[in-house]
């Protein structure tokens, strides 16, 4: 088969790969429906992220179970599932305490562009599907793999409650889905950071109530100004820049949460400030595991619509350009199908 690998900065190839194959008795191998570009993808394509030679991309995944090993119990072939972009066996004391991406088995999938997949702890990792669904809403449960889960537990992890006056930092498809899951669970006000009008659109339709186009020190003050003198009650940080993160803590009210869900690079929090900052900080890879069954449920009954965030479609082979096209931000996010 092929698939993609990265080479070094701008440089994604599609070339020849092993076809995965069942390796242990708890694995499962998986024909993809579609998989996707992630924007932490885009670190290492820029040259931001040291990479160990060529590497396979990929780890937003829903497919077909292709073949399982003989100690698998929980899906069979033929099914559809979805999984997260961490393994787990969902039964380790992280696991029952809900921190599946914290397992103490975890892996971290890397290959999943490409036609086929290899899920170590297929029991702990895949849901199942009722049924088969309808391709038309295999977006969106692709984006239950990764970046609705992501913007899900960004939105848990900073105590968003009914009323509960919510600031997202970041419009890339987790800051847009973390909209929509503040909405989900009942948030007053949406304020949404954002300079981009398509984003700002999506934003608005997934439910944030008004725009906040200053960033940095300005993007701080305006949040001020929006509540009062106060700040937010729950900040929600989706970028995982120094400049983000900073804002994200100095727009949150005394005794308010920050969740960061954005994997920092070069963050560096500073301890004074965070003493006097009184906020609830919480955050890491999001646990995808402990949301899918809830999150495929409200795709399946049309609830939501989180494919919305994949803004361009195009086939596997074409994986350079959806790179591209996100790296230039003249996409959100770049669906692929096999
Ligand atoms: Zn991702
Ligand atoms: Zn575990």
């Amino acid at each position: 088969m092929r698939g993609a690998v990265l080479y070094g900065r701008g440089d994604i190839r599609f070339e020849q790969r092993e076809t995965p194959k069942i390796i242990e008795p708890t694995d499962a191998v998986i024909r993809m429906a579609a998989t996707c570009v992630c924007g932490s993808d885009l670190w290492p394509y820029r040259g931001l992220q040291p990479l160990n030679g060529p590497t396979p991309m990929g780890h937003e995944y829903c497919g077909f179970v292709e073949e399982v090993g003989s100690a698998v119990s929980s899906v069979k072939p033929g099914q559809f599932v979805v999984g997260s972009f961490a393994t787990s066996d969902n039964t380790c004391p992280h696991c029952r305490y809900g921190y599946q991406s914290s397992c103490m088995h975890r892996e971290f999938i890397t290959r999943a562009q490409a036609p086929f997949l290899r899920v170590p702890l297929a029991d702990g990792t895949l849901v199942p599907t009722p049924g088969v669904p309808s391709d038309g809403l295999v977006p969106s449960l692709l984006t239950t793999s990764d970046v609705l889960g992501t913007g899900w537990f960004a939105a848990e992890a900073a105590n968003v409650k009914p009323g509960s006056t919510v600031v997202v930092v970041g419009d890339g498809a987790v800051g847009l889905l973390a909209v929509l899951s503040a909405k989900q669970m009942g948030a007053g006000r949406i304020i949404a950071m954002s300079r981009h009008e398509s984003r700002q659109k999506l934003a608005r339709e997934f439910g944030a109530t008004e725009i906040v186009t200053e960033r940095g020190e300005e993007g701080t003050v305006r949040i001020k100004d929006l509540t009062k003198g106060i700040g937010a009650d729950s900040v929600l940080e989706c970028v995982g820049t120094q400049e983000s993160m900073m804002q994200a803590i100095r727009s949150a009210r005394a005794g308010g949460f920050v969740s960061y869900v954005g994997v920092p690079h070069g963050v560096e929090l500073d301890g004074t400030e965070l003493f006097f900052s009184h906020v609830h900080l919480h955050g890491g890879p999001a646990p995808v595991r402990r949301y899918l069954p809830e999150l495929i449920d409200l795709v399946l009954n049309e609830k939501i619509n989180p494919g919305r965030v994949f803004d361009l479609t195009l086939p596997l082979d074409q994986v350079a350009q959806g790179y591209r096209a996100m790296d230039e931000r003249r996409a959100i996010k770049a669906l692929l199908r096999p």
